[in-house]
């Protein structure tokens, strides 16, 4: 449980005023997000799904949440995201002759697996500095363990870059992620800033990473995490347990993604941050009508990047404004190899609940079992009754590791 402790600060660092005032305006804009998405010019059919588009929850929160689109401040997250890579020591900690590759090794996964799970739309093109850059102060002048607020993250942020500056060339830099060397334990975590306001080459800097000395726990999934806020994704696990599982920042999603639990058994991306991230096609969701059965065949979510004909990622059942019920198949494949259990993963997804306070949030096929939701999934032969709108899902395995779903009104 230590893990739970340790995750808390890691959330995104952010100038709390400026949201503040651009609250009001945000929420009044996307609000009518709903009507301005295209039309998908889909004949009507008796037995046509509803179009994908039509399941798009519009975001309903300011910041990072799981509404579409994603938070105006997330970098695209299709094409090339080019990173630079500061590996930074001080004069307190020096980094050892020979400790850069293993800097570099350790971060590298993260790479890979945003290039895998984004199956080929995503593209990290890392520079690296050219060496250990020394920062201007020493390790002590920057408060990790103090209660780090926004001032003093862009203060250390802006330091190596500046540091950097003389040999690193900025500008054509969309994140810039700060390694601090393994001797320096007092840079405790690793937080991200979308708010970052630093020029240097003529490049106005926005998103930042720093990676502390967590990323020797986490290893290099920490920096797919974090990577994960800078393009808009919000946190799944809970800043705050609940008051009837005290110490369970984990109640909402368990393990089932990276932006719940980096060290989670199923790390693969939800189908739905998937969809928000422009990782899925439309072609790939089947959007539930109201009223009308609708069935789906899933591949499994870790494949998504491998679209096949009559096979679906998602299915999505629209039970509010700003709510939908989401199945997916989760199967020992990719990042998912260590799971528990396998199946239907069947989850809700709230438009207007924020990072870090549930967007999404598991259903548990096996409640109250002492495997908390390392359980969750639905095996075949078994169903689910929707509270809200008294549908009942069922579940079916079909062909080659696929999961046959119906909904039935
Ligand atoms: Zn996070």
């Amino acid at each position: 449980m230590h893990q739970h402790v340790q995750r808390r600060p890691r959330r995104t660092v952010r100038r709390t005023a400026l949201r503040t005032v651009a609250t009001g305006l945000a929420v009044g804009l996307l609000g009518t997000t709903a009507t301005a998405l295209p039309a998908t010019a889909r004949p009507p059919s008796v037995t046509a799904p509803a179009s994908a588009a039509d399941c798009r929850l519009p975001a309903a929160v300011d910041g990072l949440g799981s509404g579409f689109p994603v938070d105006e401040q997330g970098l695209p997250a299709v094409g090339t995201l080019k990173a630079a890579q500061l590996f930074v020591d001080f004069e307190d900690h020096p980094a050892p002759a020979g400790s850069l590759d293993e800097a570099e090794a350790n971060l590298a996964s993260g790479v890979e697996y945003l290039e895998q799970v984004s199956g080929g739309r995503l593209d990290v093109e890392t520079t690296a500095s050219d060496g250990w850059v020394r920062m201007p102060e020493p390790s002590t002048a920057y408060p990790f363990e103090r209660g780090l607020t926004y001032e003093d993250h862009v203060r250390y942020i802006g330091d190596a870059i500046a540091a950097a500056d003389a040999t690193f060339d900025f500008s054509d830099v969309d994140v810039v992620w700060v390694s601090a060397t393994k001797q320096a334990q007092n840079i405790t975590y690793s937080p991200t800033t979308n708010y970052l306001d630093v020029t240097a080459d003529g490049n106005h800097l926005t998103h930042a990473v720093t990676f502390g000395y967590d990323q020797w726990r986490w290893g290099g999934l920490v920096l797919a995490h974090e990577t994960g806020h800078s393009l808009g994704l919000p946190d799944l696990y809970l800043f705050e347990a609940p008051p009837e599982d005290p110490g369970n920042w984990h109640a909402a999603v368990g393990g089932w993604d990276l932006m719940g639990l980096i060290s989670g058994q199923g790390p693969e991306y939800l189908g739905w941050h998937r969809w928000q991230l422009g990782w899925l096609d439309d072609e790939q969701v089947v959007c539930a009508e109201p009223g009308r059965t609708t069935t789906a065949r899933l591949s499994p979510v870790a494949e998504s990047g491998e679209p096949r004909p009559g096979r679906d990622t998602m299915l999505v059942h629209p039970v509010s404004a700003t709510r939908a019920v989401v199945v997916e198949n989760r199967q020992p494949l990719g990042y998912d190899q260590g799971i528990a259990a396998r199946g239907a993963l069947v989850y809700t997804v709230d438009a207007s609940v924020p990072s870090g306070h549930g967007p999404v949030r598991v259903v548990d096929s096996t409640p109250g079992s002492s495997d908390g939701l390392d359980d969750a999934p639905f095996a075949p032969g078994t169903s689910w009754t929707e509270p809200t709108t008294g549908a009942e899902l069922t579940f079916r395995e079909g062909p080659a590791g696929t999961v046959a779903v119906a909904l039935n009104p």
